[in-house]
């Protein structure tokens, strides 16, 4: 049975989520690659296990993740969970979510309070929980009414199966309506999943405003652009890497030979501060005082501890925010 670090709380520093109760670790853990068929079961714990001795709380899930075998992630999660960290669970934040296809049919993604509820209990029986702390809408429907998508949400809040409630993927406008809507039913939006990284800017135009008028928080997801905002594809695809499994939209979103010509300039920055590029990407999303956490993924724990150390990284001077600009801007 696994013992968690005694300093587990040692190294990590932890952020209100928004105006709310909650505190999240600034670098929080998702299972959407990594926590399927791709590794053992023991190779997977050795992740979770370093995740939580280094006083990662927060364990980001959704009802599809382990996709080819969608829902493995979910209970491979709950094995893990029940066999080795039971006596933890009061420590540690679990989240998942539904929007995207879980099964056939009209119920079986998107919006509908029909589809919400059915996932959610599916989600919660495949990882063996009672309640899971934050639910997401995962991302927006165009054609369910969004009053009922949230007051699903606000339900499943009233009935005690998640404590909180998110969305994941909103423009700003919409997020805006939605998060309006939380809060009239009494059930406020207590964080936004977005993409936010180097390579994808786009909550920077007026998203992460929104959200702290409102009082959410914000966790950016694939901070690392799956990968790419690291040293990993500087030489070419290395075998077992991301892109090798041609699995995801890697290659199509970051790998083109003008933004890995970005990423050996960033590398060189990162250097110049005695970070790798991994630490410096994941830092500057930090910078932003709307941002509550970054939601890493990891093929290793060296991978993460790698990634956790970004905390100890200096700040950015000005002269290097404007140079990590000006290469952007080339985009
Ligand atoms: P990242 O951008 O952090 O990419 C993770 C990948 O980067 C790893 O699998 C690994 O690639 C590589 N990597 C990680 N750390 C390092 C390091 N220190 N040095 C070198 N390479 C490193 O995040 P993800 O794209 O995995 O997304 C993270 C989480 O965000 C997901 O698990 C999920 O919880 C959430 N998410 C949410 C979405 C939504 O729609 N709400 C969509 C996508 C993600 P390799 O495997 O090649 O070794």
């Amino acid at each position: 049975m696994y013992k968690a670090a005694d300093n587990r709380y040692e190294q990590m520093s932890y952020e209100r989520c928004g105006r709310s109760g909650l505190k999240l670790p600034r670098v929080s853990l998702g299972l959407w690659q990594n926590f399927g068929l791709e590794k053992s079961l023991e190779e997977q714990k050795e992740v979770i296990f370093c995740a939580f001795d280094h006083g990662i709380t927060h364990f980001d899930l959704a009802n599809n993740y382990g996709s080819p075998a969608v829902g493995l992630a979910e209970e491979n999660f709950g094995k893990i969970l029940h066999t080795e960290m039971e006596g933890y669970r009061d420590e540690m934040i679990i989240s998942t979510k539904a929007g995207f296809d879980m099964w056939p049919g009209p119920y079986g993604n998107w919006g509908s309070r029909k589809y919400l509820m059915a996932s959610l209990d599916q989600s919660l029986k495949r990882m063996g929980l009672e309640y899971v702390d934050i639910f997401y809408h995962h991302r927006p429907d165009p054609e369910t009414p969004l009053e009922e998508t949230m007051g699903a949400l606000s339900d499943i809040v009233r009935q005690g199966k998640a404590l909180y409630v998110g969305i994941s993927n909103y423009q700003e406008p919409e997020a805006r309506k939605a998060m309006e809507i939380l809060k009239n039913n009494g059930t406020p939006c207590l964080i936004h999943q977005p993409r936010y990284n180097m390579l994808d800017r786009w909550v920077e135009d007026g998203l992460l405003e929104a959200l702290e008028e409102a009082g959410a928080g914000c966790i950016a997801y694939s901070p690392l652009a799956q990968g790419a905002l690291t040293d990993r594809y500087l030489k070419g695809i290395p075998q077992g890497s991301r892109a090798s499994r041609g699995a995801t939209s890697i290659q199509e979103r970051y790998l083109s030979p003008e933004k890995l010509e970005m990423i050996g300039k960033l590398n060189e920055i990162a250097l110049s501060r005695g970070q790798s590029l991994a630490q410096m990407a994941l830092l500057w999303i930090l910078r932003k005082p709307q941002i509550t956490s970054v939601l890493v993924g990891a093929s290793s724990s060296g991978q993460l501890k790698n990634s956790m150390a970004s905390l100890q990284g200096p700040a950015f001077t000005a002269e290097e925010l404007e140079a990590i600009d000006n290469i952007l801007k080339k985009e």
